[in-house]
């Protein structure tokens, strides 16, 4: 038994995890967190059914910093430890999708989060929720929490601002009640979904020890347009391929399954798209769309030709049909000024290759995201170089420890951003019970 007391700021998918390893290494855990109900977002995930890891998942799964680092914080607790963490210790039985998603067997978020609160309790974590940590501090040989108690969970939320922020004042508020500890962990998470408790408290606790912050901006969100595709071709999905383009970079290439909205775009390839349109110059931004990702100009014109010839009746809505889902091929048809209806042979030489221009780079007009109120993470945060690279420990404030979403580190679609909260939430939590004392008596 450690005998160390370690607070957990956080009980997010990486404060849960940190919790239960601290408290598996014999520390006495404390874990706060600011809304009344824990693991809201692991509630949320995948359509209710979250998405727990990938079959396969490597730092060039993720944005953000030191891949070095990312790789490392993976490899001390992998995908296989994952999986086995979940379906030996904690009983949740887990289904490899054909997408190399895993998901519960049961489809079910709450049988996640209810095997990691069961967990947390049996490793004999003391949680108490509606606690928002608003002050730290370092006292003689530790850790000082200054608490808000959380009455009213539909305070929460307020104090985030706009993007690309790098100073996040402390709130305002004087605290009720004070915790001290000999380690803390904060895993406050990122500023997505806000209304969870994630409103950046956790930032501004980290600005005031000293921490720095790469400017937070939403991602894996939905991207905003201002087309009248959008309208026209409302709830229809295809596969395409998205290119982001600014001035002075190279432009960037996202393939994947794209839903056309009322208010613009989203589905994987857009919500994978969207960190780099938030990160990206607002002056010459622009997403391009190639609706017939395996096709060229070249393929595109023969095929038309030959068609023209053989079928002289044959039309522009049936033979874009042969690919595009019907109220989109006859919308771009229209946006080409060609009546869909019309022969092949009958279509202007200026309108097809218009019409080509359009099918295999077509202008989004994409305005912004829906921020992150919609955002499912948020890229940006504490830099990794200022933690250690084995023990997340932070190099600007020894004795505190950062893991999840909080830290610089951000993985696209399809489990990945819960596999680092995990990852990072079991290094945390093992160092933070140890302590550095200990390591170093380790090491000798
Ligand atoms: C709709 C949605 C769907 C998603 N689906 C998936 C998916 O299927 N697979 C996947 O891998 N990822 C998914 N994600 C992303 C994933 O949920 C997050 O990356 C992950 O939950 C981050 O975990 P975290 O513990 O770092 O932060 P969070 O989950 O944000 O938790 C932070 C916690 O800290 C608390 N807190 C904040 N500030 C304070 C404070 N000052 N004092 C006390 N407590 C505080 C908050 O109340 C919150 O409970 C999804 C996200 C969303 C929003």
């Amino acid at each position: 038994m450690s005998n160390r007391h370690v607070l957990v700021i956080g009980a997010g998918a990486a404060g849960l995890t940190a919790a239960i390893r601290a408290a598996e290494s014999g520390a006495r855990v404390t874990l706060l967190n600011a809304h009344p109900k824990p693991g809201l977002k692991i509630l949320m995930s995948g359509g209710t059914r979250c998405n727990v890891t990938h079959q396969k998942v490597t730092e060039r799964d993720y944005f953000g910093g030191s891949r070095n680092v990312v790789a490392r914080i993976l490899r001390a607790f992998d995908v296989q430890q994952t999986l086995d963490w979940f379906e030996d210790d904690m009983q949740v039985a887990l289904k490899l999708e054909d997408t190399g998603k895993y998901f519960p067997l049961t489809d079910d978020a709450n049988t996640v989060l209810d095997a990691l609160l069961r967990e947390a309790e049996r490793a004999g974590v003391t949680l108490r929720g509606g606690q928002r940590v608003v002050r730290l501090t370092r006292v003689a040989n530790g850790w000082r929490a200054g608490i808000q108690r959380v009455r009213d969970a539909s305070s929460l939320g307020d104090a985030v601002s706009g993007s690309g922020q790098t100073e996040w004042p402390l709130p305002a508020i004087h605290p009720e009640a004070w915790e001290e500890a000999d380690a803390v962990i904060v895993a406050t998470g990122g500023l997505s979904y806000p209304r969870s408790g994630s409103d950046g408290t956790g930032y501004a606790l980290l600005n005031s020890l000293g921490h720095t912050l790469t400017p937070p901006v939403p991602a894996l969100v939905p991207l905003t347009a201002d087309d009248p595709l959008c309208a026209a071709a409302q709830g229809v999905t295809t596969d395409v391929a998205l290119t982001l383009h600014q001035k002075g970079a190279k432009p960037q290439k996202f393939e994947g399954s794209l839903l056309i909205a009322h208010f613009g775009y989203t589905g994987p390839v857009a919500l994978d798209l969207s960190r780099h349109f938030s990160g990206a110059d607002p002056a010459t931004r622009r997403v391009t769309c190639n609706f017939l990702p395996h096709a060229d100009h070249e393929w595109l014109l023969e095929d038309w030709l030959a068609r023209a010839d053989r079928e002289s009746v044959r039309t522009v809505r049936r033979h874009l049909g042969t690919w595009l889902p019907d109220r989109l091929a006859c919308e771009l048809s229209w946006e080409a000024e060609i009546d869909p209806g019309r022969a092949l042979p009958q279509v202007a030489r200026a309108r097809r290759e218009k019409l080509f221009s359009n099918l295999l780079a077509r202008d989004l007009r994409v305005t912004g995201t829906l921020g992150y109120e919609r955002a499912e993470v948020t890229a940006g945060g504490v830099p990794l170089s200022e933690v250690d690279a084995s023990t997340l420990e932070s190099r600007v404030a020894p004795g505190l420890y950062l893991c999840g979403e909080v830290l610089d580190v951000e993985g696209r679609l399809g489990g990945f951003n819960f596999q680092w909260a995990w990852s990072s939430g079991t290094v945390a939590g093992r160092s933070a019970a140890k302590g550095r004392d200990a390591e170093r008596e380790a090491a000798r």
